[in-house]
């Protein structure tokens, strides 16, 4: 039986070229491929990029790189991967998670004032699914407390607000290149930013905080004589990861264009069915990373979930909320009703530019074929 995936790399000859083109030159770690393709960001996102092994990495490095650490409190979205929560707890910090908007499933500024204390340095908003938080206001809030905004966008690659490409303005931006994201390096990420001070830090902590090292590595290079100042880690992008990426990033505006279409198709089929709900998205704006889906609460999502799969059809959730897991669980203090109200309704429907529009009609036959 046809199996529809939830989510898959894309891979076509152009990318198995590349990387065969990189072995075949020897020179497998970071040099001239990561380089060019964080040239390539740069022209893409109209600001300095630093491409690093993971998206995760990316935002732990952005806090390092602005002093967040031990005692500093981040809010962040409590309805998000572990790796926000990770990479902040990685520098000592504290997440303070945050409810999520019934509309959106993205962090909103409310509740967010109500968790802001005098240790929050940072706001870690994520834009859920790939649709831009409010970012006017969340920057607006930031302003007045003097605290810094590093948004995970891991989901929002090549997604617009207001007109403008997340990444291309605000403070610091991270992205994620990991086999299912809208473009892939295999694994790897990328710190996105107008601020020189942290583009120059996060280019010597990736590379175990090595001074300067970047530049060398560019050229081949190695760097003999060298001082380290802080903790580093070895966090960098290979020219293997690179060049699978920069294949990716030139392929971009058609998987964005697919995501786009495929996105508003389910929106249309899944219409008539009373017992779900679909999230109001501008598909014309954003590039859809996943298609979420709310249930009516008559429904047992887990049932509907292995009946789908029956059908060769996989389903996920995203995500588990971070206040509910035994490591995070102590940081929480006023109620997220709207997070756990949602993680019990929420269905993650396959998404990826290699789906038919067939495929996208027969997942909504299946859902009301069991539901
Ligand atoms: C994928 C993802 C990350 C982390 O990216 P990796 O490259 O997998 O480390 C962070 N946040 C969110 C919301 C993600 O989906």
């Amino acid at each position: 039986m046809r199996l529809i995936r939830l989510s898959k790399s894309c891979i076509g000859d152009l990318e198995k070229e590349a990387v065969v083109s990189v072995l075949s030159k020897e020179f497998l770690g970071m040099g001239e491929e990561t380089k060019k393709f964080e040239d390539n960001l740069s022209e893409f996102f109209g600001k300095q990029v630093v491409c690093v092994n993971t998206g995760t990495s990316a935002l732990q490095l952005a806090l390092q790189a602005i002093g967040i650490g031990v005692g500093d409190e981040v809010l962040v979205p409590s309805l998000t991967y572990v790796a926000s929560f990770q990479a902040i707890s990685a520098t000592g910090a504290i997440p303070i998670p945050c409810d999520v908007s019934l509309d959106t499933c993205n962090i909103y500024i409310d509740d967010l004032e109500r968790r802001y204390t005098s240790k929050t340095k940072a706001i870690m908003p994520v834009h859920y699914s790939g649709d831009p938080c409010e970012l006017d206001s969340l920057f607006e809030f930031a302003k007045e407390k003097k605290i810094r905004i590093i948004e995970d966008a891991a989901h929002a690659f090549g997604s617009l607000y207001k007109g403008k490409k997340i990444g291309s303005f605000g403070d610091i931006a991270c992205f994620s290149f990991d086999g299912i994201k809208n473009i892939t390096s295999g694994e790897g990420g990328c710190i996105v930013s107008e601020d020189k001070n942290v583009i120059e830090k996060v280019k010597d902590l990736r590379l175990l905080a090595v001074q300067k090292d970047s530049e060398n590595r560019y050229l081949g290079k190695r760097t003999w004589d060298f001082d380290v100042i802080e903790q580093g880690w070895r966090y960098h992008m290979s020219n293997i990861n690179a060049s699978l990426g920069l294949v990716q990033l030139s392929r971009f505006a058609g998987f964005s264009k697919k995501r786009q279409i495929l996105g508003k198709l389910y929106d249309q089929n899944l219409l008539g069915i009373d017992q779900v709900t679909t999230f109001k998205r501008d598909y014309d704006n954003i590039t859809p990373h996943i298609y979420v889906v709310r249930l009516d609460k008559s429904v047992d999502r887990e049932r509907l979930r292995g009946k789908l799969l029956s059908d060769g059809i996989q389903t996920g959730v995203h995500y588990q909320p971070n206040h509910l897991l035994t490591y995070y669980m102590n940081q929480t203090t006023l109620p997220l009703p709207n997070t756990e109200l949602l993680h019990s309704q929420i269905l993650t429907l396959p998404l990826h530019p290699d789906l038919t529009e067939e495929d996208i009609v027969d997942v909504v036959n299946s859902i009301k074929k069991h539901i």
